[in-house]
């Protein structure tokens, strides 16, 4: 701990936002950065706590104090290595983690919380610009294979891990590039591709081999998968999306969110998109149901897209502002959430349930929605009330963003025959080991949608089981 009273003298400094006039036309990241000297009086302000409830409550185990400990004394080499010592991606994290540690931080109790996650990107952007980043291929290989199928945040975790191990690791993806969601699904303006490009450089460097335009199950089958390697890694994410299935479904300009975001996300990267499967907001009236984190990503994109108007409902009351008596300190508050996307302009609205799609031409015109309630039943549980109240909203464009449900089980995860859970995930053990030999889970596959960070740290369970059962 440098400087002891700064936690009193000095406040919170967030670097904010791009001004919303400009970034609206633009998919550049819409975060900026501090200056150096800002940077490291914000470190200074972590008390190093007695009991670092920061560390507790990332998936990670952070070593938060540590870090803004070197970061404050301008040790950045030694912040870093401190880092990535538990975060195999703080680059991503950095930028994208909803930041569980700072809800928790004990100085959120009474006053702003440390930027941790703003220290943290600051943290990795310069180990990366000042070179000291360097491939790091392990000294001795130790003969077993593995391939890590898909490239998300667990796929990529895994296989980092393994491979400074000494296994040896290729990586399948089916989409054309690697990435996973934080390639296609997150929007350029929280995250720039050439970030992930510069850690998949990198990892090549190291020796991980990364074969994309593969569906194992499909181009490539599971058994020869099985044949081919020792052990087996799924990293194939929750693909299945929530769906909705009221009248009127069926209309065109009704899709599901992630379509939408992938497709921009590919037009940013100049990936041609054929006219007749074009998806696009551009004078349009859009309707997001969803509104969580992939519903904002849609308001964002819809705005930069040039849509006429944007509205985003959610069946679910809408959350306290501040404080939720409900998520005390140090859980992590259910809050409402307002979104760089939000900002930019978006009517938002709360406890609407959609009841019917309503189109000319085949084409979707508006959206009939009906009024809820929740209310607490004797069981303590919440019973969805409709009250019979419905409106009609104006929309050319729904974008269905109520979340996904499971991984796709139809192809891979069958033909291999792994043991599903009761919520359609493959089911584990703690070494992250499914019910078929050899073959391990990580990520969003093993626990359900989620968040960067937690596929990270599932990717990193899963190598250390494999390890294990090596005895490696
Ligand atoms: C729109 C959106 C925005 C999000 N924003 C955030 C955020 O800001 N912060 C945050 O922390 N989290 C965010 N998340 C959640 C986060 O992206 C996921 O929890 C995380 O990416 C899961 O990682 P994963 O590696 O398990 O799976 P994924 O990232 O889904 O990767 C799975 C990969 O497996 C590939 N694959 C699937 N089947 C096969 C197969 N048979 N053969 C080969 N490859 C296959 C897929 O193509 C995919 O590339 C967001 C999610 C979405 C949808």
């Amino acid at each position: 701990m440098g400087n002891p009273k700064a936690f009193l003298t000095l406040h919170r400094k967030e670097a904010g936002y791009r001004p919303l006039n400009e970034r609206v036309f633009d998919y550049g990241e819409v975060e900026q950065t501090l200056n150096t000297e800002d940077r490291i009086a914000q470190a200074s302000r972590c008390m190093d706590c007695g009991v670092p409830f920061c560390m507790w409550s990332c998936p990670l185990g952070n070593c938060q104090p540590e870090w803004q400990d070197a970061l404050y004394k301008q040790k950045w080499t030694e912040a870093y290595r401190i880092l990535n010592a538990t975060n195999d991606f703080p680059e991503f994290t950095g930028r994208i983690c909803p930041a569980l540690c700072e809800k928790s931080c004990v100085l959120a109790l009474s006053h702003d919380a440390v930027t941790i996650r703003e220290n943290e990107a600051a943290i990795t952007e310069k180990a990366f610009l000042e070179g000291y980043i360097k491939p790091q291929p392990p000294k001795q290989r130790n003969g077993k294979k593995v391939a890590v199928v898909g490239s998300g945040p667990a796929g990529l975790a895994a296989a980092n891990q393994l491979n400074h191990k000494g296994f040896d690791l290729t990586v399948y993806e089916k989409d054309e590039t690697i990435g996973g969601l934080l390639r296609l699904g997150i929007p350029d303006f929280k995250l720039n591709k050439k970030i992930i490009d510069r850690r998949i450089h990198l990892m090549e460097q190291e020796g991980v081999k990364f074969v994309t335009g593969v569906e194992v199950g499909t181009n490539l089958a599971a058994a020869q998968l099985l044949a081919d390697y020792d052990a087996v890694c799924l990293c194939i994410g929750a693909g299945v999306p929530r769906n909705l299935t009221a009248e009127g479904r069926d209309l065109q300009g009704i899709h599901f969110a992630l379509d939408f975001l992938r497709q921009q996300n590919r037009r940013v990267a100049n990936v041609p998109i054929a006219d007749n499967e074009q998806i696009t907001a551009k004078d349009k009236h859009v309707l997001v149901i969803g509104g969580g984190d992939t519903g904002s990503d849609c308001v964002g994109t819809s705005i930069r897209q040039g849509a006429a108007s944007v509205t985003q409902i959610e069946i679910m009351p809408q959350p306290p502002a501040d404080d939720n008596p409900a998520t005390p300190w140090p859980a992590y508050p259910q809050v409402l959430k307002t979104s760089s996307s939000h900002e930019e302009g978006c009517t938002r609205r709360w406890l609407l349930d959609t009841t019917k799609f309503i189109g000319k031409d085949k084409k979707v015109t508006a959206v009939e929605v009906e009024n809820v309630e929740w209310q607490p039943t004797a069981e303590g549980k919440q019973q969805l009330i409709h009250t019979g109240k419905k409106e009609t909203l104006q929309a050319d464009l729904v974008l269905l963003a109520m979340g996904f449900v499971h991984p796709v089980w139809e192809g891979l995860l069958q033909n291999l025959g792994v043991a599903a859970n009761e919520r359609k995930n493959v089911s584990s053990n703690a070494r992250l080991q499914t019910s078929v030999d050899k073959v391990f889970v990580a990520g969003d596959a093993a626990v359900g949608a989620s968040l960067v960070v937690r596929a990270i740290a599932s990717g990193r369970q899963a190598a250390k089981g494999i390890a294990e059962f090596f005895n490696c």
